[in-house]
């Protein structure tokens, strides 16, 4: 049996999806700016395509939804365009990130720190989460952007994006937020708070790769990052990517269709889930249930390396995840245990689940006993599990 639990890191591509792109490789591949029938064929499915993602995040018409290539470049384009804006021309001298964020905008955050910025990373709670007033107390006069996102890719996590919003507007400081772990998982509504740059991507809501967008708030708008020809109004140059469009229109509004069941189905599963893992000895998860996205467990299993199980699982023909990238030397710790101050073996110890919509209870069901196989082995040949003082006092 093959189970993939990796859906945070990337989806199954819906074949509905698949489908409508289909026409766009081969038959109609014209060029959309382009003066003939090959291009004008493209219109109305990329603007169909348009609509229904400006339905799918409830974005009036009078603001920009900008596709990208992914949401790494939605990131940078941010940061970077606030950097050259109000850092760079000496109107501000700050910004606000959380210290959880995703590498794209972590990343970029550092570069233009390295650029002469100050940077506020603002720490996360023991349960994973940002307090909002933790924005109020960074913010200043000279602060130029705050970029918290809504869902947090490692524990799922959802961060308070409406009071963050709340403190943005009080203090008339623009506000990003990263929605690529949202989509499809709880509702996003760029109406329902106060925010002026929202960022996703299509491959982490059963679309295909290569493909993201950015929301842009009337009034607050961005320098392009990439110069060239009209497209996306002069916000983005480059061809665009019809097929990309086309199955990015179409997986975001099925994830609209599909958001109660992952709310209520999925939830359920993954609960049960959570419970039985629970039950295995020494096994912590961080974030409450009640505060995470209906997909996502994280969850630590003391004395055990993350990849040590990783490698069980992968040899049973589960896809699962760490959530730390595996350096040629090194084993890093997830990065989350890491700012929450798990003690130095839990911090190592962590995996992350993450369903879908395509998740089935049996394939949770053949996991579990893999997972309880797995604990078994690994612990009789843990040095840290086998001389850990009994009790193991954890920090968490
Ligand atoms: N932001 C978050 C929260 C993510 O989880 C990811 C991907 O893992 C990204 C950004 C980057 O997405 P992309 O692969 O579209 O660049």
């Amino acid at each position: 049996m093959r189970v993939y639990l990796d859906n945070n890191a990337t989806t199954i591509v819906d074949p509905h999806v698949f489908e409508e792109m289909e026409p766009f490789f081969v038959q109609k591949y014209g060029n959309p700016n382009s003066l003939h029938s090959f291009a004008s064929e493209t219109h109305k499915p990329l603007k169909d395509a348009m609509e229904k993602i400006y339905a799918g995040i409830h974005a009036p018409r009078e603001d920009s939804v900008v596709v990208t290539s992914c949401a790494t470049e939605s990131n940078n384009w941010v940061l970077k365009s606030i950097y050259f804006q109000y850092i760079l021309t000496g109107r501000k001298n700050h910004i606000i990130v959380s210290e959880v964020e995703h590498p794209s905008v972590i990343a970029t955050a550092k570069f233009i720190e390295s650029q002469g910025c100050r940077v506020t990373y603002l720490p996360i709670n023991h349960e994973g989460l940002i307090d909002a007033k933790s924005v109020r107390d960074n913010i200043t006069d000279k602060t130029a952007l705050v970029s918290v996102m809504m869902a947090n890719n490692e524990t799922g996590g959802i961060f308070p994006v409406q009071e963050i919003g709340e403190i943005c507007k009080e203090y008339n400081v623009p506000f990003h937020t990263d929605a690529v772990q949202a989509i499809g998982k709880i509702p996003v509504d760029v109406q329902s708070f106060n925010v002026d740059y929202l960022t996703f991507s299509a491959h982490k809501f059963h679309g295909p790769k290569g493909v993201g967008g950015l929301y842009i708030k009337k009034g607050k708008e961005l320098l392009p990052l990439l110069h060239g020809g009209s497209q996306m109004g002069g916000y983005r140059s480059g061809t665009l990517n019809v097929a990309g469009i086309v199955g990015m229109g179409k997986a975001m509004e099925q994830a609209v269709d599909a958001l109660d069941y992952e709310m209520t189905d999925i939830k359920e599963m993954r609960d049960r889930f959570e419970d039985e893992l629970l039950k295995i000895e020494d096994t912590f998860v961080v974030t409450p249930r009640e505060k995470r996205t209906p997909n996502t467990i994280l969850i630590s299993f003391r004395g055990i390396e993350g990849e040590a199980m990783l490698w069980d699982l992968n040899c049973a023909g589960i896809g699962a995840s760490t959530g730390s990238a595996c350096a040629s030397e090194d084993l890093e710790s997830n990065p989350v245990m890491e700012a929450i101050g798990a003690d130095a073996d839990l911090a190592h110890t962590a995996i992350r689940f993450s369903l879908s919509r395509y998740t089935t209870q049996e394939e949770l069901d053949y996991t579990l006993e893999v997972v309880k196989k797995a604990v078994k082995r690994l612990r009789e040949i843990s040095s840290s599990y086998a001389y850990a003082p009994d009790g193991h006092d954890s920090k968490l």
